[in-house]
C-alpha cells in the first residue's frame, strides 16, 4: 500500500504545490481520494498510473478538491477507457459530475457511476472498507477511512509439525482458512495459526476543523492525513473558515494515536512550511508536512 501525494495544497495553485489529490495504490487498482484541478498533470508526473484508478472518492464540492474530473474523465476517455469509473462524495456529487460530463461537446467512452453518501457510510470492497464520517467544515465535507481486513495469523510451524502435517499444499490450505485432513484427524485453521492481525490503515481529514469524529476515524490508523492550512498565528482565521492549524492537526493525531501524520492543504502563503512543522511536531513527534509527488509506503505494523 502506498500513499502518492499528487497535489498538497489548498484554495488554490502556488508554484510549489499543486491542489489537494491523494493517490493510494493498493494491489491491481489506484484509489483516489480529492482530485483538485491539474491533478492529471501531476498524475504524468509520477509513478501512478491514471488508468488504473477505479474509485474516486470526493471530500466536498469545494472547486479546489474536484475541479481535476473533468479533464482526467476526459483523457481516460481519449485513451480508450472501457472499465467503469466510480466517484463518491457527499450530497450533491452525482449532479456535480452528471455537469461535468456534459460540457462542451463530449461523450465518455466508459461509464462514470456517481453515488453520494451520507456520514456514517461504509463500504465493502472485498480487501478492504471505506468508511466516510462528517468532518467539519463550512459546507458538507467528508473524512474518510481505508481500511484492510485483518489478516490471518501468524502460521506456527512447531504446532503444524507436532500435529504430524507434512509441510507443503496442506500448510498453504491452512493458512489460506481451510480446514485440512491427516491420517484421518480434522485440522482447522485455528489450531496452527496465531490470532488474526489487524490490517494497515490509512485516513485523510479532507478539510475541517478539529473533529471528534475524525479523532473516532482515525484511532491508531498507521496513516493520518490532515488538513493544515495554515499555522496558530491565523488559528482565527482557519476556524471561521473551517480548517485546521498545523497544531491543531497535531493534536488529532495525539488524540487518535495514529502512526505517523502528514499535513496536507497547506495554504499558498507558505513557502517555506518549517513554521507549520514544528507547530506540528511539538504536539505530536511524528508530523511532516507532505510534498507533492512524494510518496510514502504503509508498512505493516508486524
Ligand atoms: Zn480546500
Ligand atoms: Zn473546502
Amino acid at each position: 500500500m502506498r500513499i502518492v501525494f499528487l497535489g498538497t495544497g489548498g484554495t488554490y495553485p502556488s508554484k510549489l504545490r499543486n491542489v489537494t489529490s491523494i493517490a493510494v495504490q493498493l494491489p491491481g487498482e489506484v484509489v483516489m481520494f480529492d482530485c483538485g484541478e491539474g491533478t492529471q498533470r501531476q498524475l504524468m508526473h509520477s509513478t501512478v498510473s491514471f488508468m488504473k484508478i477505479r474509485k474516486i472518492f470526493i471530500s466536498h464540492l469545494h472547486a479546489d478538491h474536484f475541479l481535476g474530473l473533468p479533464g482526467l474523465i476526459q483523457s481516460m476517455s481519449l485513451n480508450g477507457r472501457e472499465e467503469d469509473l466510480h466517484i463518491y462524495g457527499p450530497k450533491g456529487t452525482t449532479g456535480n459530475v452528471e455537469s461535468m460530463l456534459a460540457l462542451g461537446y463530449f461523450k465518455s467512452g466508459f461509464t462514470v457511476v456517481s453515488t453520494d453518501i451520507g456520514s456514517g457510510k461504509e463500504l465493502d470492497f472485498g480487501g478492504y472498507m471505506i468508511k466516510a464520517v462528517q468532518a467539519e467544515h463550512s459546507i458538507p465535507s467528508l473524512a474518510f477511512s481505508l481500511e484492510e481486513k485483518p489478516r490471518p495469523g501468524r502460521f506456527d510451524l512447531d504446532k503444524a509439525k507436532a500435529l504430524g502435517i507434512p509441510e507443503g499444499p496442506l500448510f498453504r490450505r491452512l493458512q489460506g482458512g481451510r480446514k485440512v485432513s491427516v491420517g484421518g484427524k480434522r485440522i482447522t485453521p485455528s489450531m496452527v495459526l496465531g490470532r488474526p492481525r489487524a490490517g494497515r490503515k490509512i485516513v485523510y481529514s479532507g478539510d475541517t476543523k478539529p473533529s471528534e469524529r475524525v479523532i473516532r476515524l482515525a484511532r491508531k490508523a498507521d496513516v493520518l492525513i490532515h488538513d493544515c492550512t495554515l499555522d496558530s498565528s491565523h488559528g482565527g482565521i482557519a476556524r471561521d473558515f473551517g480548517h485546521s492549524t498545523a497544531a491543531e492537526a497535531a493534536w488529532v493525531a495525539k488524540k487518535a494515536k495514529v502512526g505517523t501524520l502528514f499535513l496536507v492543504h497547506v495554504s499558498p502563503r507558505y513557502e517555506d512550511v518549517g513554521i507549520l512543522e514544528r507547530e506540528a511536531r511539538s504536539v505530536f513527534k511524528n508530523s511532516q508536512v507532505a510534498k507533492d509527488l512524494s510518496k510514502y509506503t504503509v508498512r505493516y505494523p508486524d
